[in-house]
C-alpha cells in the first residue's frame, strides 16, 4: 500500500488560483494551441517554490494528464523511466 500523499506543499503552489485549463488543457485541443498553453503553464511552474515536491508527487503517482512540476505527460513518463533506471542501477 502506498503511503498517503502529503498535500501541504500545495499551499505554496504558484498555480493556486490559476485556471486549471492552463495546466490540463481543454477537450479537443490541437497541437499548436497545446504547445502555447504548456509553455505558459511551464513558466508558472518555473517560478514555483514547490516545483520539486510537485514533480516528485506526480512522478510517484499515475498522474497521466496535465503539467506537473514543469513537465507534461510525455516528459514525466521519460523522467519516471530515468529515475527507475537510476534506482535499478544503484
Ligand atoms: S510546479 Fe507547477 S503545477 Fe506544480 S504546484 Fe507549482 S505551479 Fe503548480
Amino acid at each position: 500500500m502506498r503511503p498517503r500523499p502529503s498535500w501541504g506543499w500545495q499551499d505554496a503552489a504558484a498555480c493556486r488560483g490559476e485556471d486549471l485549463v492552463l495546466f490540463f488543457g481543454p477537450d479537443g485541443e490541437r497541437q499548436p494551441e497545446r504547445e502555447i498553453r504548456e509553455r505558459k503553464a511551464k513558466e508558472i511552474c518555473g517560478a514555483c517554490p514547490v516545483r520539486t515536491e510537485c514533480l516528485d508527487y506526480a512522478i510517484s503517482r499515475p498522474e497521466k494528464y496535465g503539467t506537473w512540476g514543469g513537465l507534461n505527460e510525455d516528459e514525466r513518463a521519460s523522467e519516471r523511466r530515468r529515475r527507475m533506471r537510476r534506482a535499478n542501477a544503484a
